[in-house]
């Protein structure tokens, strides 16, 4: 018998699962508490449950975590980290210190069908989905990996060592994070996964993540922001724009053929805000394609008379791409154009240029 995944499954779900062997639902607050708040790996270590259930539990499920093939530190203090899972496919998340609120970039899929022509991830096509289990056990695997002082410290999720329970204290109490779905992949085109991940995440005590410290950031797929806007339980939302005119925007994110500017910015201005919520435009500036002062002013027309702020990328490099990076004094003017009308913008620094961890450059570089 193939053992059943638990990491994944949401209360329901743990519920339906233990009253078919006659157990109670507060045995599921328990187990569910065991796998996402203790972060136990091991059913034998669920010290709460009686030996019969730990055995038998043992026996026919598994808490499958992804493995730390490799682990990159780059100067600025962030962390790529190469993961293998289960079925051999590997993926990559990132860990970028911040003070006292870390974020952990996670990725949807394995590649990215989307084709972004500035976008390394781009580059390997899409592998698969991924599940929602192999969302959420990134989280839990860097969040343990990034409570250790040293890359490659002693550490049994690191590939090739046993799975066992493994829980460390954190030195100050309960980390605390963001989490943006910004990784290898399109959340929305891995819709039911990413979303049941958002909820598992968000009742994961152990993060202290709640949904307004989760940002989901999509290329553009308007059914699928309509449908994000109805959730009860959902991140924030960020638009990857990069263009101001059809033309340039399909060059770069070809999809914008099927969704063009017009249909994704009424989706936007419809997308019910919370109080508070502010919608992320982002916008990747390359060197004399869409950093002119008329972008500018044509984002401005945009994002005008929207709840939203915009953030200023330039380029992060990726050596089979025919792009640059703008001067810095070409991101500052295309700013202040922004902010001579009241445009929130900020500029966003790179993070972990050097280990291939930024943004758009996530493509499993092993060296
Ligand atoms: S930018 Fe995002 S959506 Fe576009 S190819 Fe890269 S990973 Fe996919």
């Amino acid at each position: 018998m193939v053992p059943a995944e638990l990491l994944g499954l949401e209360k329901t779900e743990l519920v339906a699962l233990l009253a078919a062997w006659g157990e109670p639902p507060y045995r599921a607050d328990q187990l569910f508490s065991a796998i996402y708040n203790q972060r136990l790996r091991d059913p034998e270590a669920i010290s709460t449950f009686p030996r019969a259930l730990r055995t038998r539990l043992a026996a026919e499920t598994r808490i499958t975590w992804p493995l730390v093939e490799q682990e990159f530190l780059s100067g600025d203090g962030t962390r790529r980290y190469l993961l293998r899972l289960d079925d051999g496919e590997t993926i990559e998340t990132v860990l970028m210190p911040e003070g006292a609120r870390d974020t952990i970039c996670i990725s949807t899929q394995a590649g990215c069908p989307v084709n972004c022509a500035f976008c390394l991830t781009a580059l390997l096509g899409l592998k698969r989905n991924l599940t929602a289990g192999e969302i959420v056990g990134q989280a839990l695997v860097v969040a343990e990996c990034g409570m250790r002082s040293a890359p490659n410290a002693e550490c049994e999720i690191h590939s090739g060592t046993p799975h066992s329970a493994l829980r460390i204290p954190h030195s100050s109490g309960t980390p605390h994070y963001n989490l943006v779905f910004m990784g290898m992949g399109e959340p929305l085109l891995n819709y039911d996964a990413t979303l049941k991940a958002v909820r598992l995440l968000a009742a994961c005590q152990r993060l202290g993540v709640t949904t307004r410290r989760m940002t989901l950031s999509t290329a553009g797929i308007v059914p699928k922001i309509e449908a994000l806007g109805k959730e009860p339980v959902r991140p924030k939302l960020a638009v990857s724009l990069n263009a101001t005119t059809d033309e340039v925007r399909t060059r770069l994110m070809p999809l914008n053929k099927k969704w063009p500017i017009a249909s994704l910015m009424e989706a936007c201005r419809v997308f019910p805000l919370r109080p508070g919520e502010r919608l992320t435009f982002e916008y990747v500036l390359l060197d004399g394609i869409n950093d002119t002062p008329a972008d500018a002013r044509r984002l401005v027309k945009l994002v005008g008379g929207l709840r939203a702020k915009v953030n200023l990328m330039g380029w992060n490099p990726g050596p089979e791409l025919p792009y640059r990076t703008p001067p810095e004094e070409r991101v500052l003017a295309f700013q202040q154009v922004l902010a001579d009308s009241r445009i929130s913008a900020f500029i966003r620094k790179p993070r972990g240029r050097d280990i291939f961890a930024a943004c758009g450059q996530l493509k499993r570089t092993v060296a």
